[in-house]
C-alpha cells in the first residue's frame, strides 16, 4: 500500500477542481491523509477603513500626506514580517502590507494608532457610531475586541 499525504488549506487559495484532480490521480485503494489547516481570520474591511481614517487624522495633524504618515509610522513601528525569498529561498524581512494583516494584527494597529492620536491630542471618530471623541473615551469590549465610545456602548449593552 502506498501512503500519500495531501495538504489542503482552507481560505482563498482553496481550489476544488485541483483537489479533485489530485485525488483522482491516486489509484483506488491508496491510503490518503488529509490535513486541514484553518487560517487565522484576516482583517476586515471595517478595520482597514478605520486604520486609514486614523492615518488621515494623524497626517492632517502632522502635515504629512497620508502615504508619508503611513510609511513613517510603519518604519518606526518596525512592523516586519518574515517571508521566503522566491529566488533564493532564504528568509527575508519586509514591512507587512496593511492588506495582508490578520484580524488580530489589524486590531493591534488600531490600538497603536489610537495611542498616537491620544499623544497628539487628536479627537477621533468612534469606530462604532462615528461621534467625534477623545481616545480616552473609547472602550474596548473584551469579548469581541470591538471598539465603542462611552456614549454608544450603553445602547449596545442594553440590546
Ligand atoms: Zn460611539
Amino acid at each position: 500500500m502506498i501512503h500519500k499525504g495531501i495538504k489542503i488549506s482552507t481560505g482563498l487559495d482553496w481550489n476544488k477542481d485541483r483537489f479533485k484532480k489530485d485525488i483522482n490521480s491516486y489509484k483506488d485503494g491508496t491510503e490518503l491523509w488529509i490535513d486541514v489547516l484553518v487560517k487565522p481570520p484576516t482583517k476586515t474591511e471595517l478595520q482597514i477603513r478605520y486604520i486609514y481614517v486614523l492615518l488621515g487624522y494623524i497626517a492632517e495633524e502632522t502635515g504629512y500626506t497620508k502615504e508619508q504618515a503611513k510609511d513613517k509610522i510603519k518604519k518606526k513601528r518596525e512592523y516586519w514580517e518574515e517571508y521566503k525569498d522566491k529566488k533564493t529561498g532564504k528568509p527575508e524581512k519586509r514591512i507587512k502590507s496593511f492588506r495582508e494583516l490578520l484580524k488580530e494584527e489589524a486590531n493591534n494597529w488600531i490600538d497603536y494608532l489610537l495611542d498616537l492620536c491620544e499623544a497628539l491630542e487628536i479627537r477621533v471618530p468612534c469606530p462604532n457610531c462615528g461621534k467625534p471623541v477623545s481616545v480616552s473615551e473609547i472602550i474596548k469590549d473584551k469579548e469581541t475586541s470591538k471598539l465603542y465610545c462611552k456614549y454608544c456602548i450603553n445602547q449596545i449593552k442594553q440590546k
